[in-house]
């Protein structure tokens, strides 16, 4: 690991790079970050922050106050890796077997320690400062541990920010949108109970499967026959599971679906309609069955005062024209939308490049993150720093 960047160095964003190589290099997993969360809070401890560990977890918070100024911001980066075996050769690849900085969370960590070291040697801002660093952004368990340790009561924020890099757009290009941006993603099992029987007995049993059949189809005709053309949804049955030879009837029968929407109404709307398709199922051939629905994060909403905010901010940061709005829909989901939904704020993009090597996209084993991005990622955070707390 790198030494500690002093705070009264010279300013070297080059010290930030090897540091995002050092961290995809011991990559850590889910909330299981100790050690990257380590690196990150003697940093700041370094730096002159106050800061507060443990908090959900592995969860780090840096806090700076300047001036009499009452506003309170918050910058958020996550620090976990992914389960998979890196395939690229270069010198800072991973080294540890079967993990892999395969979304960019060390750049983005790197990034808002070079955000939080500029940020103490050009302090022109008035207020507080909180840098939130988030274990777990992969399994969606992360951010709400944090909330759930009382993240907004210990460190409120008026507004709150984060950013993702984004393969497949060119380095130097941002992209800002305010509204719904990221999908929601729900967990729906199902459990069909019948009664099982001999195969060549159907009258004497209640038979599942062709229950579930019905049920199969049915959930199609939630998107084709329920849902407005404008109404974003994705609902995909992942797994069915039922019987074990070919002339028994069995008891029961289970599915699960994954379902993702880019609003709280729309999803709204698939439940009711699940729940409706289950009880007429329930009526129509004599079973019992158990809906489960588990929301895994909520769709992410970048609320609009915010956004344009952020907008105003950053445009002088980029060519003329590279803060783009949306570039396409996209179903994937974010652990940023649980704080999103406490505090107002808005989530946005960088380019990680093009081509084969920095455009390849993220959760690949051949994914890197573009160190271009330390400088392009702190000018970002210290900009919205001085204009926010201004
Ligand atoms: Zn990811
Ligand atoms: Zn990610």
């Amino acid at each position: 690991m790198n030494a500690l960047i002093q705070p009264g160095a010279e300013l070297d964003l080059d010290a930030f790079v090897q540091l995002r190589r050092d961290i995809h290099q011991a990559p850590e997993l889910g909330g299981d970050t100790p050690l990257t969360a380590d690196l990150v809070a003697s940093r700041l401890e370094a730096w002159g922050y106050e800061v507060h560990r443990g908090i959900g977890g592995h969860g780090v918070v840096g806090v700076l106050r300047r001036g009499e100024g009452g506003r309170r911001l918050g910058l958020r980066a996550d620090m976990d890796a992914l389960p998979m075996q890196e395939k690229n050769d270069f010198a800072h690849a991973s080294h540890i077997p079967g993990r892999m900085h395969a979304c960019g969370h060390d750049g983005h960590t790197a990034i808002l320690l070079a955000a939080a070291w500029r940020l103490t040697r050009e302090p022109r801002f008035n207020g507080t400062l909180n840098l939130i660093f988030q274990p777990d952004e992969e399994g969606l368990c992360g951010a709400r541990a944090m909330m759930e340790d009382g993240l907004f009561q210990r460190f409120p924020c008026d507004a709150i920010f984060a950013l993702h890099n984004m393969p497949g757009i060119p380095v130097g290009t941002a992209v800002v949108q305010s509204g719904p941006t990221m999908a929601s993603s729900e967990r729906v099992g199902l459990h069909i109970k019948g009664r099982g029987g001999h195969g060549a007995m159907p009258e004497l049993a209640v038979d599942p499967i062709p229950v579930l059949a019905s049920l199969i189809n049915a959930i199609q005709t939630i998107k084709s026959r329920n849902l407005a053309v404008e109404e974003y949804a994705v609902i995909s049955i992942g797994t069915v599971a039922a019987g074990t030879v070919y002339n028994i009837i069995p008891d029961d029968a289970r599915m699960l679906v994954s379902v993702r929407t880019d609003t709280p109404a729309t999803r709204r709307k698939i439940n009711q309609r699940l729940e409706e398709i289950v009880r007429g199922h329930e009526q129509l051939f004599g079973v019992e069955i158990e809906l489960e629905i588990t929301q895994l994060a909520p769709a992410l909403v970048n609320s609009e005062a915010e956004t344009e905010l952020l907008r105003t901010s950053l445009t002088p940061l980029f060519e003329p024209g590279l803060v783009l709005p949306r570039a396409a829909k996209v179903m994937g989901t974010e652990d940023f939308a649980w704080m999103l939904t406490e505090v107002p704020g808005c989530y946005f993009m960088l380019g990680n490049g093009e081509g084969e090597f920095h455009g390849c996209s993220v959760h690949n084993p051949h994914y890197d993150f573009s160190d271009a991005l330390v400088r392009i990622g702190s000018d970002c955070w210290v900009k919205l720093a001085e204009d926010y707390l201004a």
